[in-house]
C-alpha cells in the first residue's frame, strides 16, 4: 500500500473520490492528464528550481524508482547538509519527496521546505498548504527523522520585478511550525483514516455526501456514487432547503419539478426551459440592450501568458502576459475588418501590442468582449505598465460589453445546459464553428504554443506556430461576432 502527499491531499478534500481514484480507477473520471494541469506541474518545477538557487550547497536525489531514491536519501542524510526531493516511506506505506530538507546545526533536527508557486498560503479544503506539510513532517518522523521548524516558501505577491531576478525579495519563508502542532492530531487521525479505507474493496454505499449539495460542489466522481442523478439536475438550478425537499422526495430531474413547487422567477424560467425543451428567447430585451451598443462595433479577444515567476520588469508573480489579440470591427454599413497582433518576442511583447491596439481601436464604438472580467483586468494591467496608453484603456473598460449577458438572462436554451460560457454556447448556435480542427484549441494550447514560438529556431516551424496562434485567436473574436450578427436578427 502506497499513500503519497498528493494523494493523502485528495482524501482531504473527499474519501469517497479519493477510494475510487486509488481502488477503481477504470471508474474515475477526474484523473486526465489535461494541458492545463501539466501547466500547473511544470509552474510548480520552475519555482523550486529558482528557490533551490538559495541553497546552493543543496543535493538533489534524482534517481529511478522509489526503493532507489529512498536509498540514496539515507545515503544523503549522512552528510547532515541540504537534501532536495528527499525521499521516505515508512512501513504502512506514507511516502513523501521533501522539496527542501536542511539539517540545521543548532538545533541538530532536520527543517523541512515545502515550495508553492502561489502568492500566498492556502488553508482552504482544496489546497490546504498546513496539512500538506504536516503530512511530511509525520511521515518523516515515523520515518526516524526528528523534524525542527518547517516553512512555507511561497511567491511575494508585492515583488515587482525590476532587472534580474532578486530572489531574496521574490519569495517568502514562511515558518508555519506552530501551524503544524495545531492540525498535528488531525491529520494523524486522517491518515489512520485513508489507510483504513484503502482495505476496502467495495464501499457499500448509494450515494456521497454531495447530493444535496448544489452542483459547483459536486466533483467528477458524482455520477459513479449517484447514478440515479441526471447529468443536468435539480442541483444545477436550486440548493439548500428546497434542493432537499426535492431529493428527498426523489426528484432529480428539473422536468420532474412539480408546477406548484415554490421558485423565484429565474429558477422558474430555467425549470420551464428543461420542461419544454425548446430555447427562452427574451427578444424585447435583447433588442433593448443591443440598442445602446454604438457603432462600429470592435470584438476583442487577448491571449495571455500566465507564469508564477514575473518574466518581465513592471510584472508581479503570477501576472499575466497579453501577447495576442483579435480584433474584427464591423461598422454600422456591414463593413468588417479584422486587424491581429502576435508578439514576437518576450521582452516587447506587450509595447508592439498596446501601439497596434491603439492604432486600430478609435474613439467611438463598443468594445465587445465575452467574460468582461478578463478583458478589464488585463487592460487595467497594460494601462499600468504603459503609463502613455493608461487612458486609452480606461476608456476602452468603460466602452466594453460582455455579449455573455445576454445568455445569462435573455437567451437561454436547455442545450446551454444552464451555462452562459461560449464553448457551450458556440456549438448550439453556430455548429459549423469549431475549434475541433485547429491545432491550437484553447487558452491553455495557446500560452504553451507561444512559449515554443519564442524558443523556436526552424523558421518554417515558426511559421506554422504563427498561424496556428493565429487561426485560434481569429476564430474566438469570429464567433462572438457570429454569435451578435444572430441574436441581432431576431
Ligand atoms: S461528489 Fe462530493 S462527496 Fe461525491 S465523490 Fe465527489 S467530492 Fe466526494
Amino acid at each position: 500500500m502506497k499513500l503519497t502527499k498528493t494523494e493523502f491531499k485528495k482524501y482531504l478534500i473527499c474519501p469517497e473520490s479519493f477510494w475510487l481514484e486509488k481502488k477503481k480507477p477504470e471508474e474515475f473520471k477526474g484523473g486526465e492528464m489535461t494541458d492545463f494541469l501539466k501547466k500547473l506541474i511544470q509552474d510548480g518545477y520552475d519555482v523550486e528550481e529558482k528557490v533551490r538557487e538559495l541553497f546552493p550547497s543543496g543535493v538533489l536525489i534524482d534517481e529511478i524508482g522509489d526503493d532507489v531514491l529512498v536509498k540514496k536519501t539515507q545515503e544523503a542524510l549522512k552528510n547532515k547538509g541540504i537534501i532536495f526531493q528527499a525521499t521516505f516511506k515508512t512501513e504502512e506505506g506514507l511516502f513523501v519527496m521533501v522539496d527542501i530538507l536542511k539539517f540545521n546545526d543548532e538545533t541538530q533536527k532536520w527543517d523541512l521546505y515545502e515550495v508553492k508557486s502561489s502568492s500566498e498560503i492556502k488553508t482552504d479544503l482544496a489546497h490546504n498548504h498546513i496539512k500538506d506539510i504536516c503530512f511530511q513532517k509525520i511521515t518523516l518522523e515515523r520515518a526516524s527523522i526528528e523534524v525542527g521548524n518547517s516553512y512555507i516558501v511561497h511567491l511575494n505577491r508585492d515583488y515587482v520585478r525590476k532587472g534580474d531576478l532578486d530572489l531574496s525579495k521574490l519569495f517568502i519563508f514562511a515558518e508555519v511550525s506552530e501551524q503544524i502542532n495545531e492540525v498535528y492530531p488531525e491529520v494523524s487521525f486522517h491518515i489512520e483514516k485513508a489507510l483504513d479505507l484503502l482495505k476496502e474493496d467495495d464501499l457499500k454505499i448509494t450515494s456521497c455526501s454531495c447530493l444535496y449539495k448544489s452542483a459547483g460542489q459536486r466533483c467528477d466522481s458524482f455520477s459513479y456514487f449517484n447514478p440515479q442523478v441526471p447529468e443536468y439536475s435539480t442541483a444545477h438550478i436550486l440548493r439548500g432547503k428546497k434542493l432537499m425537499e426535492l431529493i428527498d422526495n426523489n426528484i432529480f430531474d428539473p422536468k420532474d419539478i412539480p408546477d406548484d413547487f415554490k421558485l423565484t422567477d429565474p429558477q422558474r424560467l430555467k425549470v420551464n426551459l428543461q420542461k419544454i425543451g425548446v430555447e427562452q428567447i427574451n427578444i424585447e430585451n435583447i433588442r433593448d440592450t443591443l440598442s445602446d451598443l454604438q457603432y462600429p462595433l470592435y470584438f476583442l479577444d487577448y491571449e495571455t501568458l500566465l507564469k508564477p515567476i514575473p518574466q518581465l520588469d513592471g510584472y508581479n508573480p503570477n501576472q499575466q502576459i497579453v501577447f495576442q489579440y483579435s480584433l474584427h470591427i464591423l461598422e454600422k454599413d456591414g463593413k468588417l475588418k479584422h486587424f491581429e497582433y502576435l508578439a514576437d518576442d518576450l521582452e516587447t511583447s506587450t509595447e508592439g501590442l498596446v501601439e497596434s491596439l491603439k492604432q486600430n481601436i478609435g474613439n467611438i464604438g463598443t468594445v465587445i468582449v465575452w467574460h468582461q472580467t478578463f478583458e478589464k483586468g488585463r487592460n487595467d494591467e497594460l494601462g499600468k505598465l504603459h503609463p502613455k496608453f493608461k487612458g486609452f484603456f480606461e476608456d476602452i473598460n468603460r466602452r466594453i460589453f460582455d455579449l455573455k449577458i445576454i445568455f445569462q438572462k435573455d437567451y437561454l436554451d436547455p442545450r446551454f445546459y444552464g451555462s452562459a460560457s461560449i464553448k457551450k454556447v458556440l456549438p448550439v448556435l453556430i455548429p459549423e464553428l469549431s475549434y475541433k480542427d485547429l491545432d491550437v484549441q484553447d487558452g491553455t494550447m495557446a500560452m504553451s504554443a507561444w512559449e515554443e514560438l519564442l524558443g523556436e529556431k526552424d523558421v518554417n516551424r515558426k511559421k506554422k506556430i504563427r498561424e496556428n496562434l493565429l487561426k485560434y485567436c481569429e476564430l474566438d473574436t469570429e464567433a462572438m461576432l457570429k454569435i451578435f450578427e444572430l441574436i441581432r436578427e431576431l
